[in-house]
């Protein structure tokens, strides 16, 4: 069944992109020879011979046409070769007991979208960790960042790295589908002699018109959600949703949640059945030699405990899903180094409606996917601010919903400006929705959508410099990370 969907999918996509330039290619024919040459320089006998327009009409329709194939080409270069797949992982044991590796690649960030136990999500196709807004894709059968859909008219999936240009291609397209439609739909609306020339007006008229109106289409609703920092996929109910977010915990409660005996958790890590280990079985893990807080894993499996109780805060326990403590394991043939600091996350379920990567306003939104500045917004050659993966707080940029988050869950303390929250329950009425977003603009100077930390959470420089030390230390050295150019 996926066999042959990929074999569909596959064959559309390569052939539509080459139907699509025969259109093109058509269009052009028919502006230039058919309305320009053979009727407004050549024209029939008893009509004016109008140079002027037979020269400017196709200059105009030539200069419409650059951007088209500019943003074409560069969106079909990046969804061919590059289109921002996570890697494939060596296929796993289904009886191994321990995490498959790249784990820290999460931890060692501030906040990561995870699942019930606090791990990332798993892709069991691409045996790998979904980064935060990966899904994986049918068609392709991959992992996509940040994936939009899957777009038989360029032949593969849009993601974070080919959206923009997938946006410009359609407005583009639209300028120029919406000027073939108008100039065409003028000289037939005139009336035309001669019939065997109307006939090929006609034909290009209807792919004209056909085409402006499924690009402005896809052209509104495109920004429409990039606004509004989601993507279609996570367009689908985006006012009923919740998700799981593991957030680091401030330093005040790091050491408080791995306090008392811990259940031991299921899947606490024995040295067999592991593939990758063969050979090595009775071998103990690293992280039971050099630090005994590592044997405390997964205490959400425990009856959720918030920090702390508060009546101002209705939805801390609806949030509070519990806690994981990082890393789960160490590989045994790292070198003899100190194990890093652990790190306990706090794991989170968002109200239903909240976008944690909507950055508060439309223009903040639009920015983080087309750039900085207007000849970003128009050239298709930089790619997304999006793309860049090297914050060290998450990987993509939170906004006032995470803060929010934070708040109602007891981590931060609400700033006195804030509301207080009675307020505004339930979270999914239209009345709520118009307050969050009055609070929302009311916090946007606090340089949250910098990627910056809520005031009283964890942000001191040592800290980061450690975890850069850590972080090299699990990797013998920092990847290069060229998703940004
Ligand atoms: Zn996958």
């Amino acid at each position: 069944m996926t066999a042959a969907r990929n074999a569909v999918s596959v064959w559309t996509a390569r052939v539509v992109p080459v139907f699509l330039a025969l259109i093109v290619a058509y269009a052009s024919y028919v502006i230039t020879g058919p309305l320009a040459i053979q009727f407004l320089l050549n024209p029939p006998e008893g009509l004016p011979k109008r140079t002027a327009l037979g020269l400017a009409l196709p200059i105009a329709y030539l200069f419409l046409l650059i951007p088209v194939a500019a943003t074409w080409v560069r969106l079909l270069v990046v969804v061919w070769r590059e289109p921002g797949y996570i890697p494939l992982g060596a296929p796993r044991d289904p009886a191994a007991q321990e995490p498959a590796p790249g784990l820290e690649d999460f931890w060692l960030l501030d906040a990561f979208a995870c699942d019930a136990r606090g791990l990332p999500i798993w892709c069991p196709h691409c045996n790998n960790w979904k980064p935060d807004r990966t899904h994986h894709n049918q068609d392709v059968g991959r992992c996509t960042l940040k994936m939009d859909h899957f777009c038989p008219w360029v032949g593969g999936v849009v993601g974070e790295r080919s959206y923009k240009f997938f946006v410009q291609f359609n407005f583009y397209s639209f300028l120029l589908s919406g000027y073939t439609l108008a100039v065409l739909a003028y000289f037939v609306a005139q009336g035309g002699e001669s019939n065997d020339l109307k006939v090929q007006w006609l034909i290009a008229l209807g792919l004209a018109g056909f085409f402006a109106f499924f690009t402005i289409g896809i052209t509104l609703n495109s920004i429409w959600m990039v606004f509004r920092n989601v993507t279609s996929i996570e367009n689908i109910d985006a006012f009923s949703r919740t998700m799981l977010l593991a957030v680091l915990l401030p330093p005040e409660l790091q050491g408080k949640t791995l306090e008392g005996p811990p259940t031991p958790p299921q899947a606490h890590l024995r040295p067999d059945s592991s593939p990758s280990r063969s050979g090595e079985s009775e071998m103990p893990l690293t992280s039971d030699l050099d630090d005994p807080s590592h044997s405390t894993y997964f205490s959400n499996l425990q009856t959720p405990r918030p920090p702390r109780r508060s009546s101002n805060l209705p939805f801390q326990e609806r949030i509070w899903r519990g806690t994981v403590t990082y890393p789960l394991y160490l590989p045994i043939d790292r070198p003899p180094l100190p194990a890093p600091q652990p790190r306990t996350f706090a794991i989170l379920e968002t109200l239903p409606g909240m976008n944690v990567w909507d950055l508060g306003s439309a223009y903040r939104n639009f920015k983080a996917a087309f750039g900085d500045s207007p000849h970003d917004w128009l050239l298709p050659i930089r790619h997304s601010p999006c793309c860049d993966h090297t914050s060290l707080i998450s990987q993509y940029p939170l906004g006032p919903d995470f803060e929010e988050l934070l708040i109602e869950a007891g981590l931060v303390a609400r700033p006195k400006h804030f509301h207080p929250r009675e307020d505004v329950v339930p979270h999914d009425s239209k009345s709520a929705t118009a307050s969050r977003k009055r609070r929302r603009k009311r916090r946007l100077d606090d340089g949250w959508q910098n990627g910056e930390r809520p005031d009283g959470w964890f942000s001191e420089k040592e800290a980061r410099r450690v975890r850069n030390d850590a972080r090299r230390r699990m990797r013998g050295d920092l990847p290069g990370r060229d998703a940004y150019q």
